[in-house]
């Protein structure tokens, strides 16, 4: 996942890895965003969950990644 940094808008990327760990925060704290940190500059950026799960949208709340079956 490509996203500009807000603050130097420099370009940098997200691993899937981050994107997953993300949303997980996101779902286990009750929280509105992430905050990625820019490697240019160190600033933090906010990601919004729906931005994030645009980017895994296979991602499912519990941790769990791997394939069981749907209800
Ligand atoms: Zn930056």
């Amino acid at each position: 996942m490509q996203i500009r940094c807000t603050n130097c808008h420099r370009p940098f990327a997200i691993s899937k890895e981050t994107i997953y760990f993300a949303l997980d925060t996101i779902h286990e704290d009750g929280l509105n965003h992430y905050n990625a940190q820019c490697p240019h500059c160190r600033r933090a950026n906010r990601l919004s969950p729906k931005q994030l799960k645009r980017a895994a949208p296979d991602w499912q709340p519990g941790g769990s990644t791997e394939e069981e079956t749907e209800e």
